[in-house]
């Protein structure tokens, strides 16, 4: 099956886009769900983390404060590896899982840190959402409430625009109406079916 990796920076628009295809009946795996779930109260991974970072990371809900364990592995990188270390190969796991479970032409994986974290191998084709920067801050701050200096701390954390327009095998320009955005998936859509039929 073709493996098609959608990836773009915060807030470009990748989990709009990501529903646009869902809408046309192609499935999803959104990596970020993934690793929630894992972490998820009574999930192995989470003791681990406990028995690695101590309570401080867990909420009184018994959940993970995924604020205080960014903190701890954003001032320790040995910390951020043990991380790593633990999540990557179980998400991995999943994320097989899921996709031999799927009968469909494509599928579409959400994967936000594609090319940071060096996932390319995996998918067949890497497509990228790309706005300019200012309206990745303007979009970003109006749903998450965070301000313009917060934002670009994250982007400055991710690869950057060229860096990604330079991975892209296929590109959605999100600079317009939402209208737009669903126009540029149903022809992507059309694309990677008949890709998906020449290579069956
Ligand atoms: P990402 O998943 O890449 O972080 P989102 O899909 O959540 O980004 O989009 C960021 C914000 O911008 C959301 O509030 C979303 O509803 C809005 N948005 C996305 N695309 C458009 C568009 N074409 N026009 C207007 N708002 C948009």
């Amino acid at each position: 099956m073709l493996r098609i990796g959608l990836t773009g920076g915060i807030g470009s628009g990748k989990s709009e886009a990501a529903r646009c295809f869902s809408n046309l009946g192609i499935p999803l795996i959104d990596s970020d769900r993934i690793s929630r779930d894992l972490v998820a109260p009574g999930q192995p991974a989470l003791q681990q983390i406990l028995d690695h970072f101590g309570t401080g990371v867990i909420t009184t809900e018994g959940e993970l404060n995924r604020e205080a364990l960014r903190q701890k592995v954003m001032q320790d990188s040995e910390s951020r590896q043990w991380l790593e270390q633990l999540l990557h190969p179980l998400i991995r796991q999943r994320r097989e899982e899921l996709i031999s479970q799927i009968e469909a032409p494509y599928v579409v994986l959400e994967i936000p840190l594609l090319l940071e974290s060096g996932l390319q191998e995996l998918v067949d084709r890497i497509l990228v959402v790309d706005v300019p920067e200012s309206l990745q801050v303007e979009r970003t701050q109006q749903r998450s409430g965070l301000n313009e200096a917060e934002v670009r701390a994250v982007m400055e954390q991710q690869a950057s625009r060229q860096q990604r327009l330079n991975a892209a095998d296929d590109l959605i320009d999100n600079s317009g109406s939402r209208e737009q955005l669903e126009q540029q998936v149903q022809l992507l859509h059309e694309r990677y079916r008949e890709l998906a039929r020449s290579s069956c």
